[in-house]
């Protein structure tokens, strides 16, 4: 046992310092954990878990216009937008004192304060000093805000969640998972929804086919699309907030939503002090093994700004309490990393996309699928499903899972338990289908797209 006070002080208690600090106390280890504001960080409070709930909520719309195909006459329908935030609330609430129960439940101190690092091995938390063999920063982040003249008028995810009222209109300007996936609540919630990206396409980094896929589904579902575009500036008005756009149109809305990226939360935490080296962005720089350039100090999760996603966290955390507290040196195997986005229909993806699997590879068979769900041919609703898979020719294994439509999420977890497996396409041609189902899709499409021609293919590689 060290002399220290903890064997561990884990700073913020969202999903990745929870996790660490629970296992770390589970082997044995003396945990504390200070957090300043609420328990399960953002992705329980204003990330994950109420955006999901939102995706929820707004679906019914369609859902209840869906239903007259099966003979359903729904009675009239209105949505109330404090029921759902006051619902939201009730269930986060319970899902907080879940978080704290585990943490105390395993043994954990928990200081319900906000901590800085003092130096490599001491930190002060609500006007004490404390001290630690292993200091962990799991301070996450938080979004990123625009700079354009008005843009103090704007609001950012964090607020979406305490909004008093539905905008009627909204404009969301960004082109990632943030943004696509509010577009979508928004428009299914019934506001009025214009989404601008400042550039061709917005997701980049996913799919070619999946990008251009969601840009043409967005817009049924009444979500304007503006490429190529930022907004300027944005003025108050006597009836909401006018956003002026680069291509020179001004649209009057209610809210402007900026979701251009996230943050690492590393300012005024003391790691400068304590010689703890950041990239050029703040995110605090770690190891394989997540030790920051002082090896008493470790990081986690968001404020590292590796893969961005909690799942990862979680089980960098498992890592950290593995590698320091059982003996188990441990790192997070950061290949095919399976993620979903909540937008609508949403987007399941794991592996390579078919660029980067044409450079890496060479030679790749393409099997793309995009087809009427079975739901829709009576609900008569012009939504469709793409699947893609990507397989290396040389080696047959499936390399890229793709996938947009109706439980794409649901679906795509499994297959990406096949790919950690190293599934070839001959282990899905010979796996039987649920039928009927999308999903057995995947595993009965058998003709591989043509191969572009060279120029084609270096051109989407290139987007
Ligand atoms: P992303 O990094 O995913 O996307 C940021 C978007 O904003 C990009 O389209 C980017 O454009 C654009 N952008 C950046 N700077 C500017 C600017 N100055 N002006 C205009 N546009 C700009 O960020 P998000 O905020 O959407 O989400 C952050 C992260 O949180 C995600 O990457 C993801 O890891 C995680 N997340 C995961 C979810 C999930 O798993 N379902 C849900 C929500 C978040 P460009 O591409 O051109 O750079």
């Amino acid at each position: 046992m060290s002399h220290y006070d903890y064997d561990l002080f884990v700073i913020g208690a969202g999903s990745g310092g929870v996790r660490a600090a629970r296992f770390s106390a589970g082997y044995g280890a003396r945990v504390a954990i200070a957090e300043e504001r609420f328990f399960g960080g953002t992705c329980v409070n204003i990330g994950c878990v109420p955006k999901k709930l939102m995706v929820y909520a707004s679906h019914f719309s369609e859902d209840f216009e869906d239903a007259a195909g099966y003979g359903w006459t729904v009675g009239e329908r209105r949505f109330d937008w404090p029921t759902l935030i006051a619902n939201k609330d009730r269930e986060i609430a319970r899902l907080n004192g879940i978080y704290q129960r585990l943490l105390t439940g395993a043994g954990v101190e928990v200081f319900e304060a906000r901590a800085t690092v003092v130096d490599a091995h001491t930190v002060e938390v609500g006007g004490r000093k404390v001290t630690a063999a292993n200091i962990l920063v799991a301070t996450g982040g938080r979004p990123v805000r625009a700079r354009e003249p008005g843009c103090e008028l704007s609001i950012v995810s964090d607020d979406v969640f305490y909004l008093d009222r539905l905008p009627e209109r909204i404009l969301v300007a960004g082109g990632g998972y943030i943004a696509v996936e509010f577009a979508g609540v928004f428009a299914g919630l019934g506001s009025q929804v214009t989404q601008i990206y400042r550039g061709p396409l917005f997701l980049r980094g996913f799919d070619a086919d999946v990008r251009a896929f969601l840009a043409e589904e967005m817009p049924k579902k009444g979500v304007d699309l503006v490429f190529n575009e930022i907004i300027e500036k944005i003025e108050k008005t006597s009836n909401g907030l006018a956003a002026t756009l680069t291509g020179g149109k001004v649209l009057e809305v209610d809210q402007v939503l900026y979701a251009i990226g996230r943050q690492p939360n590393s300012e005024d935490l003391g790691l400068d002090r304590a010689g703890v080296e950041l990239s050029g962005m703040g995110a605090v720089k770690v190891d394989e093994h997540y030790r920051s350039s002082v090896p008493s100090i470790l990081a986690i999760g968001d404020v590292t700004d590796r893969i961005q996603l909690t799942p990862v966290a979680l089980a960098e955390g498992m890592a950290v309490a593995r590698t320091l507290f059982n003996d188990e040196p441990t790192t997070v195997d950061y290949r095919d990393v399976p993620s979903a986005v909540f937008s609508q229909p949403p987007i399941a993806s794991v592996g390579l996309t078919e660029e980067a699997a044409r450079e890496k590879h060479g030679a790749v068979d393409v099997f793309r699928s995009s087809f009427t769900p079975m739901k829709h041919t009576l609900s008569g609703r012009d939504e469709k499903t793409l699947m893609k898979l990507i397989v290396e020719r040389a080696g047959q294994k499936v390399v890229g899972v793709h996938m947009v439509g109706l439980d794409a999420a649901e679906i795509v977890q499994g297959l990406a338990v096949a790919m950690k497996a190293g599934a070839t396409k001959a282990d899905f041609d010979r796996t039987i289908g649920i039928h009927p189902s999308a999903a057995e899709e995947f595993v009965t499409m058998r003709q591989p797209l043509p191969d572009p021609e060279d120029g084609q293919a270096a051109a989407r590689a290139a987007e």
